[in-house]
């Protein structure tokens, strides 16, 4: 039997990236998906028909925008009425935007801490209730390294990431005794497409070679010298919902390469 037999996962933004490994490795384990995100519809039946081939799990896809409240809602909805009920949520949605504070968009600002951070409040608010009442539930929230400590120009992305890391203690903290756990996962840098927008607008700005960035810029702050794996980063969520991960809650986790050791 797998160790996620059963479950149902609903990750966020899992139409990309490192929400698309975690989906992957869910699934894996035997759970059913609830896939999230943007993108061309068409990739995304070929995403769900991938996973549903390779791991004989179901998966259903919702187009919510994680920033609309009535969006979240209406997709806890579809998936208890496809799945009867959610055991695993993973917060993983989210953009970024470099600028100096000064010249920051006001309207940037609101979309970051919207879908990096309130959607978070939203999808927990809205499925908690469920995960109490059926006495087992995994809250995961992707937080990241820049949820512990900062860089500059990255304002609203590193307040959201902040404050992620805050509201996962808070909510760990209130259903502590229960069978619900609230953890984040604090990544260094993953090379998903999020990523690769800011080599391509880093190699532009200092007029410098998408290379010369990525090892003086972006990973001279990783001392592993090494982008972090997309699929090591599922792992470790899959490894929260094992039941190894039942005594861990309101545990900040970093995979990071030593980031933040310095
Ligand atoms: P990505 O751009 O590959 O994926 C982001 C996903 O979020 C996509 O599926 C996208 O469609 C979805 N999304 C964006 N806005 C949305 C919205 N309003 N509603 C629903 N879905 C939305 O990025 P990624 O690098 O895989 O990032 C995933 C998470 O990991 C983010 O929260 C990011 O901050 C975090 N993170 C990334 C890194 C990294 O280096 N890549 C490091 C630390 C943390």
């Amino acid at each position: 039997m797998k160790i996620l037999q059963g479950k149902t996962a609903l990750i966020t933004g899992s139409t990309s990236g490192i929400g698309l490994s975690i989906a992957h490795a869910m699934a894996e384990a035997g759970a059913n998906i609830v896939l999230n995100g943007f993108g061309d519809l068409e990739e995304i039946k070929k995403i769900q028909n991938d996973i549903h081939d390779k791991h004989k799990t179901k998966v259903i896809y919702s187009p919510a925008d994680v920033s609309s409240g009535q969006q979240v809602q209406k997709m806890v909805e579809d998936a208890i009425t496809a799945f009867k009920q959610i055991d695993i949520i993973v917060n993983n949605a989210g953009i970024q935007f470099v600028s100096p504070i000064v010249d920051f968009p006001e309207e940037k600002w609101n979309s970051i801490l919207a879908i990096n951070l309130s959607s978070a409040f939203k999808l927990i608010k809205t499925t908690l209730p469920g995960m109490l009442t059926q006495n087992w539930g995994r809250i995961i929230n992707i937080a990241s390294a820049h949820g512990l400590i900062a860089s500059p120009y990255k304002s609203a992305y590193i307040a959201a990431k902040h404050g992620l890391v805050g509201l996962t203690k808070a909510v760990a903290l209130e259903i502590a005794e229960t069978n619900v756990t609230c953890n984040a996962i604090c990544p260094g840098y993953v090379r998903t497409p999020l990523v690769e927008k800011q080599i391509a607008e880093q190699a532009k700005v200092h007029n410098i070679s998408e290379d010369r960035v990525v090892k003086e810029i972006l990973l001279k702050s990783q001392p592993s010298k090494k982008f972090i794996g997309s699929d090591h980063v599922a792992q470790l969520a899959v490894f929260l919902c094992s039941p190894a991960g039942s005594s861990m809650t309101g545990e900040i986790v970093s995979m990071d390469g030593g980031w933040t050791a310095q």
